[in-house]
């Protein structure tokens, strides 16, 4: 038997069997209940989703044998003749290929005659906002005064082009887009009744690219069933439909996470190879990030989000990953970078060059941020009275840290050295790693008989945690900012003379600022102050880790604002983002 396309073979037969639209098919069946049958429906909806479907099952609940009835036979000959389209009681037009007026002059004729075996003449038109202006008015003279055996059903992709005439003598429903995840059940379905094995993952793919039209979704999956040779895999489906697996971005997220570069130029590479569209991928990148954002920003995503459970996941652990903000400005770089692919630019280096730019773009930290780190150190140090708010705050004469640990406790380097009671025997200084910078200016302080330092003696991990907060006090003094960075990691790890600091997710900021290498260089060169030894650091992202209590999302609340107006007004402020190297990605009013 030859293979019947699915569209046709699994067409709605009734009500019940549209797929994702029950508003209708409710009302619908009540009306023919209950007799309250209009003369004229307008259908509107994307295509594909059952609009011309709706319009013969309604013909058939009004004419069957068996009829009025919500749930007609579709055995009797009426009810198969309109399946079949050749009921002479049901008129199907076209008006994407019969806008002129003389078919409806036509229509006008036809529409006097009783109908022949039903109960109602039933006149479809489809894409009825394609008409012409004069055909419009010749139906509109029908639907003032119809006769009582006459009903119009019109459908349209686009109900703002039909007249406000026609809309107000119809009762219009509202088809909707189907969900990806409903078209996958209805595909799922159908497979198995086809007998067809196909991977879960490659029917979303499939319902993806159907874009909440039933009729594509079939269409596309007869074409995977006509080249299939065997079980359906999800590899195969994203080649043969040239569409983008999802997991793509989820690893292309994590490379950016990592802010690691080399690994987009390969995956970049492949894309090519693959043939993959570079405009599509890029959209669908964006869409994907929409999904994060949401997954971020909402409290319930799950109402919003229209994925597979196993994309679910990604999109769980991913969003702890960056800020709202950053997912934004991250949207904002795709953005300008389909506008360059659609005017000619070169689409391989321009997608690398945009990738890359996104796995080197630092987490975004506020002014506010930066204020209330500020604020928080000051309530122990004064604050500097100028310099760059990241460098370095000179070492104020005031008392040591309040919060610092007695165990740990480290001498300020303001003491002179020559008063310390029995100071431990100094060993010669290990060789300055060579990335390092100059520090500032800074005496070596005596050690504390408690601080449990043994000078040369390789460090392990219980040594590094008793003397950690002695550190930081110590970093504190060198880069304010950089050891309050710090104090919010934890050390879980030392090997061979390594330091490694794990920060929680959402410090992954933290992360990014510590391992450049002029502050590794201050922080190793600190270390090795303080633990008398050569040490390396090392950082990393750790789910396990708590994150510090955090104020409020630094990006909530914040409102779109013209750079280059802001800084026209305000040169002071853009000297200011200048000097720290930033970029205003919006304006919000901070309360005191
Ligand atoms: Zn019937």
């Amino acid at each position: 038997m030859a293979y019947q396309v699915l569209a046709l073979k699994y067409r709605p037969l009734l009500f019940d069997d549209l797929i994702g639209q029950s508003h209708i098919s409710q009302t619908l069946s009540k009306a023919v209940e209950t007799g309250r049958i209009a003369n004229g429906y307008l259908f509107t909806g994307p295509r594909g989703t059952g609009k011309t479907t709706s319009a013969r099952i309604l013909a058939k609940a009004l004419n069957c044998v068996e009829g009025p009835t919500a749930t007609p036979c579709n055995k009797c000959p009426i009810c198969n003749e309109i399946t079949a389209g050749s009921s002479l009681d049901v008129l199907e037009i076209d008006a994407a290929s019969n806008t002129g007026v003389d078919d409806i002059r036509t229509l006008r004729e036809n529409i006097r005659y009783l109908p022949t075996s039903g109960k109602k003449r039933v006149f479809i038109i489809d894409e009825v906002h394609r008409l012409s202006g004069s055909a419009f008015d010749a139906l509109l003279k029908t639907l003032e005064e119809p006769p009582a055996h006459a009903l119009f059903i019109f459908a349209t992709t686009e109900p703002h082009k039909v007249p406000q005439t026609i809309l107000s003598r119809t009762q219009r429903y509202d088809f909707r887009r189907v969900t990806t995840a409903m078209l996958a059940e209805h595909l799922q379905n159908l497979a198995n009744k086809e007998k067809v094995e196909i991977d879960k993952e490659a029917l979303f793919l499939i319902a993806r690219k159907g874009e909440g039209s039933v009729r594509d979704a079939l269409s596309l999956m007869d074409q995977m069933i006509a080249v299939a040779d065997g079980p359906i895999s999800l590899e195969q489906t994203s080649r043969t439909l040239g569409v983008v697996d999802r997991k793509i971005f989820e690893k292309l997220l994590e490379i950016i996470a990592a802010g690691k570069t080399e690994p987009i130029f390969d995956l970049v590479k492949v894309l090519f190879e693959s043939g993959v569209d570079s405009a599509d991928f890029v959209n669908d990148f964006i869409s994907y990030l929409r999904n994060l954002l949401i997954q971020k920003s909402t409290s319930d995503p799950a109402g919003l989000l229209d994925i597979s459970e196993s994309e679910k996941e990604a999109l769980v652990r991913q969003a702890s990953f960056f800020s709202e903000t950053d997912i934004l400005r991250m949207i904002q770089i795709l953005a300008d970078l389909l506008g360059k692919l659609k005017i000619g630019y070169d689409e391989r280096i321009f997608l690398e060059i945009a990738l890359v730019r996104l796995a080197r773009m630092e987490a975004s930290i506020t002014l506010q941020e930066v204020i209330q780190r500020l604020k928080q150190l000051s309530a122990n140090q004064p604050a500097p009275a100028s310099g760059n708010m990241f460098d370095n705050l000179k070492p104020p004469h005031a008392a040591r840290p309040a919060n610092s640990q007695p165990t740990t406790s480290y001498r300020r380097p303001s003491q002179p050295a020559q008063s310390s009671p029995t100071p431990p025997p100094q060993p010669p200084p290990p060789p300055t790693s060579p990335t390092s910078c100059a520090p500032p200016p800074f005496q070596q302080a005596p050690r504390p008989a408690n601080d449990q330092i043994i000078p040369g003696q390789p460090i392990n991990l219980p040594r590094v945690q008793m003397g950690w907060s002695g550190f930081l006090d110590l970093l504190k003094k060198r880069k304010q900012m950089l050891a309050s960075m710090l104090s919010e990691g934890k050390v879980s790890d030392v090997t061979d003379n390594k330091i490694t600091v794990s920060f929680a997710p959402t410090n992954i900021t933290n992360k990014q600022v510590a391992q450049k290498p002029d502050a590794v260089a201050v922080i190793e060169e600190t270390l090795r102050e303080h633990f008398n030894i050569a040490i390396r650091i090392n950082f990393q992202i750790d789910a396990s880790v708590k994150p510090p209590p955090v104020a409020s999302e630094p990006s909530a609340g914040l409102e779109a604002v013209n750079t280059e107006d802001l800084f026209s007004s305000d040169p002071d402020l853009k000297k200011m983002v200048e000097q720290i190297d930033g970029e205003v990605i919006g304006k919000k009013k901070i309360e005191e």
